[in-house]
Parts: C-alpha cells; sequence; structure tokens
C-alpha cells in the first residue's frame, strides 16, 4: 500500500518511519510512504505557502495553490486515490475507519499548519477528512503518522504474527484481554492459573469473556456495535443483573 504525504514539515517523518514494524514494512515492500514538502509546488521568490485571512484575525491560512498543484503532480489527474485532509473538523478516526481506508492501494494525506487550509482546498481537492480525536494539534503530521501507523498494521505481512491485529483493542468491536508475562509470580501478585494450565480452549474461553467484561467496565458503548454470540449477550445480561 502506498501512502502519498502532503506536508510542510518533511522532516518530522522519517525517524517514525525508520523504526521497528513500520521500518520492516518499509524495507519488504509492503507499504511506501512518499513525503512530499508543499513547499517545492511555490514558484515566488520566497516559496510562500501561506497568507493572512481574507476578514482578519489571527494566524495565518495555508494557501490553495501548491496544494493544488502538489496533489496534481503527484497523483495526475482523475486517479481515483482518496485525498484525505487531516482536521479536527473531520469525521474521527478508529479502527473501522483505518480497515476502510487498509482497502485502498494508495491514499494521499494532507498536514495542516497554523489556521488550517483555505476552504476550496477542502470543497474542490479533499475526498475525505478525519480528525484523530477532539483536541487540536499544532499540525497534521501527527495525526498522518497515526493513520499509517495504525491502516499499515492491517496490511497482510506487516505484523510478524498473522493474526496479530485480529485480537488487537476495536479489531472485533471490543476491547483486548489483559496480557501477562514473566514471572509467573511478581511481588506476590500471580498470572491468573488458567494462562498457566496449557489447556487453549479454557484459555481462549477465559481471554473472550475478560475481553467483554474489560469492555463492560470501560466502553460499555462499544458492546452496541460488537460482534457477540446469543450466549455472550446473555452473559452480559447476567454481570449487569447481578451488579
Ligand atoms: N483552526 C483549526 C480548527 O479550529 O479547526 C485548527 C488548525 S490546527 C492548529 C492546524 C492543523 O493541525 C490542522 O489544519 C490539521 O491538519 C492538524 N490537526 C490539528 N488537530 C487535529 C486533529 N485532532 N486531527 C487531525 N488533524 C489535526
Amino acid at each position: 500500500m502506498q501512502f502519498e504525504v502532503f506536508t510542510l514539515l518533511p522532516e518530522v517523518f522519517p525517524s517514525y518511519l525508520e523504526t521497528s514494524i513500520l521500518k520492516r514494512a518499509i524495507d519488504r515492500g509492503l507499504i511506501d510512504v512518499r513525503v512530499h514538502n508543499i513547499r517545492d509546488y511555490t514558484h515566488d521568490k520566497h516559496h510562500t505557502t501561506d497568507d493572512t485571512p481574507y476578514g482578519g484575525g489571527g494566524g495565518m491560512v495555508m494557501k490553495p495553490e501548491p496544494v493544488f498543484e502538489a496533489i496534481a503532480s503527484i497523483l495526475g489527474p482523475g486517479s481515483g486515490v482518496p485525498v484525505i485532509l487531516l482536521t479536527p473538523q473531520g469525521r474521527v478516526f478508529n479502527q473501522r475507519v483505518a480497515d476502510e481506508l487498509s482497502r485502498h492501494e494508495k491514499i494521499a494525506l494532507i498536514c495542516g499548519r497554523y489556521e488550517g487550509v483555505d476552504e476550496r482546498i477542502r470543497e474542490h481537492l479533499v475526498t475525505d477528512e478525519i480528525s484523530v480525536g477532539d483536541f487540536v494539534l499544532t499540525g497534521g503530521e501527527l495525526p498522518a503518522l497515526i493513520v499509517i501507523d495504525a491502516v499499515s498494521r492491517l496490511i497482510p505481512g506487516v505484523l510478524g504474527d498473522p493474526t496479530g491485529a485480529e485480537d488487537d483493542s476495536h479489531a472485533m468491536g471490543l476491547l483486548e484481554y489483559p496480557h501477562y508475562t514473566r514471572p509467573p509470580e511478581f511481588q506476590g501478585w500471580k498470572v491468573p492459573d488458567v494462562l498457566l494450565s496449557g489447556d487453549h480452549g479454557k484459555i481462549e474461553k477465559w481471554r473472550r469473556e475478560q475481553a467483554i467484561l474489560r469492555t463492560l467496565q470501560r466502553r460499555p458503548d462499544l458492546l452496541e456495535t460488537a460482534e457477540l454470540s446469543d450466549k455472550e449477550r446473555k452473559f452480559i445480561e447476567e454481570i449487569k443483573r447481578n451488579l
């Protein structure tokens, strides 16, 4: 899968992309992240990418011309590639959106700065708008990395364990079960017996129940859309009755 990133701060990206799982995925050709400097698409002496807002007020606004030109030059006409603006005003990013994006061969991500981008970029260039949460960051670079990271984990082969993403929190609409590693006892706190039993059936059942319990305690809203069997729905009703 290919990510075309458009930013005024390309230097932000290498350190994160050149480590761990994402680096391996890039080295193995499973993902390709191309970072484009919007400033390279300016034609004036000062390489101007922003200007003051019409109507007054503080801050600067990203000019439309370099962003339109950068996208046209990299994607070409009528490419059909989703052009995603990172903005706190977009639909909120979650695992479902990551899954949806992972089905494309290529996506483009535009990182805003300052007060954001000229509205004509949003209206006439962008095909999707994504927010990483209800807070405001100084730029779209971290949100772009969040999208790249979450989407890449879903590309077959990126995670060493092919089932690695299946149990993750949110993958099945539930939070993930708790994890333990050695030692079996630490400062008097023991690992649950079932995990040391070697009985895979029991472990599977315990993990599923823990995932449901954890979701019920922390994010009951997720249970409304989670994929649950009738038996599991009854299990939840029973727990609720005994609370
Ligand atoms: N004035 C804008 C507003 O109120 O909607 C916020 C601009 S913000 C300071 C600058 C840039 O950071 C935005 O254009 C966007 O690209 C990025 N950004 C900030 N918060 C974000 C979020 N929660 N999700 C995605 N992008 C965000």
